[in-house]
C-alpha cells in the first residue's frame, strides 16, 4: 500500500505543473488575441534570453561586455512589458508560469533532496489512502464524552475515572498536540480493553494530521507485516517512513502473535525512532508486568524509560454504549 506514496506524491506535482502549464497558455493566448503588442515583447524576450545563454557559453575576449549588454536589453523588455501589462488591468506576472511552490518550481525537489513542501504532499496522498480518514470521523475531539466514565472512584484508583481521564486530555489538547513540534515526548497508553485509547489515538492522529504532520496509524499486525516488507522485500521507502514520520501511532501492542523476530525488529525501530527524536504513541492492553513478560526486559524499559505513562482505566466504554444504546433511540 505504502509502496505507490512516491510515486502518488510526484503525480501530484506533475499534475500541478501541467494545469499550470496550461493556464499559461490560455493567458498567452488571450493576450496575443486583444494587446499583440504585448505578444510580441514577450516572444523578444524569449529571443534574448536564449541569445544570452549563447553568449554566456560561448567564451570569448568581449564576451562580458556583450552578456552586460544584452540582459540590459531583456530587463528593458520586461520593464516594458510589465508596464503595458499592467496598464491593461493585468497583474504583471500574467504571462509567467505560476509555482505553486517557489522553492523546488512545483518538482517536490531541491536537488537530490526533498523540498520543504513535499511532506505536506505526502501527508495529503497518506491520508486519502488511510483507514484513518474514516474511523476519525467518529473518533476525534468533538465526540468527546466525559459522562462515559464513572466518577466514582474504587479503592484500587486515587482518582475516579473520570478525573482521571480529564487530566489525561488536559494534557494532550493544552500541552501535547499545541507544543508538538518542540516536544519530543512519546506516549504510552495502558490499560484494559474499552478505555478509549484507540479513541484518544485517533482523536490526536486527526487533529495533527490536520495540521500538517505526518502521523502513521499501525495495529501491531499491520507493523510486524511491514517489518517483514521491510526485511524481506527490502522495502527502504516504508522503513523510512516508519522511522522518519512525525508521529507513529502503534495500536494495541501485545495482540500480535509474538516472536524472536517480532521483538528484534521492535526493538530496533523503538532505538532508531528514539535516536532521532521522531515521536510515537503506543496503546496496549496489557499491564506494564505483562508488558515487560512478553517484550523482554530491554523492551520494556525503553517503553517505560522514554515514554509518557498514561493509564486508563474505567468500565469498558463499548459494552456502556451497547448498554444505552436502546434508551437512546
Ligand atoms: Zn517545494
Amino acid at each position: 500500500m505504502i509502496k505507490g506514496y512516491k510515486a502518488e506524491v510526484l503525480s501530484l506535482y506533475e499534475q500541478i505543473r501541467e494545469n499550470e502549464t496550461k493556464a499559461l497558455k490560455a493567458r498567452k493566448q488571450e493576450i496575443e488575441r486583444l494587446y499583440p503588442e504585448i505578444t510580441e515583447l514577450d516572444q523578444e524576450i524569449g529571443k534574448q534570453s536564449l541569445h544570452l545563454s549563447r553568449s554566456i557559453l560561448k567564451a570569448g575576449n568581449n564576451s562580458e561586455a556583450l552578456v552586460f549588454e544584452i540582459k540590459n536589453k531583456i530587463m528593458d523588455l520586461r520593464a516594458r512589458k510589465y508596464e503595458l501589462l499592467v496598464s491593461k488591468g493585468y497583474p504583471q506576472d500574467y504571462l509567467n508560469i505560476h509555482y505553486h511552490c517557489n522553492i523546488c518550481k512545483d518538482t517536490g525537489y531541491v536537488g537530490v533532496n526533498p523540498c520543504s513542501c513535499y511532506n505536506a504532499k505526502l501527508v495529503q496522498v497518506y491520508y486519502k489512502n488511510s483507514q484513518l480518514a474514516e474511523a476519525v470521523k467518529k473518533n476525534n475531539f468533538d465526540n468527546w464524552d466525559i459522562s462515559l466514565y464513572s466518577s466514582h472512584k474504587t479503592d484500587m484508583e486515587k482518582y475516579s475515572p473520570r478525573k482521571n481521564i480529564e487530566t489525561i486530555y488536559q494534557y494532550i489538547l493544552k500541552e501535547y498536540i499545541p507544543n508538538f513540534k518542540n516536544h519530543n515526548e512519546n506516549l504510552l497508553f495502558f490499560g484494559g480493553p474499552g478505555t478509549g485509547k484507540t479513541f484518544l489515538s485517533d482523536s490526536i492522529a486527526k487533529d495533527l494530521l490536520d495540521s500538517g504532520y505526518l502521523v502513521l496509524y499501525r495495529t501491531s499486525d499491520e507493523l510486524i507485516k511491514n517489518f517483514r516488507e521491510i526485511k524481506f522485500d527490502n522495502n527502504r521507502d516504508l522503513e523510512d517512513l516508519l522511522i522518519n514520520c512525525d508521529l507513529l501511532i502503534i495500536d494495541d501492542l501485545g495482540a500480535e502473535q509474538i516472536t524472536e523476530f517480532t521483538i528484534t525488529e521492535l526493538f530496533n525501530l523503538l532505538n532508531a525512532k528514539l535516536l532521532k527524536n521522531k515521536k510515537m504513541l503506543i496503546s496496549t492492553n496489557l499491564s506494564l508486568i505483562d508488558l515487560a513478560k512478553s517484550y523482554t526486559e530491554r523492551i520494556s524499559s525503553r517503553l517505560i524509560g522514554n515514554f509518557k505513562l498514561c493509564k486508563f482505566y474505567g468500565e469498558d466504554i463499548r459494552v456502556k454504549l451497547n448498554l444505552i444504546k436502546p434508551n437512546k433511540s
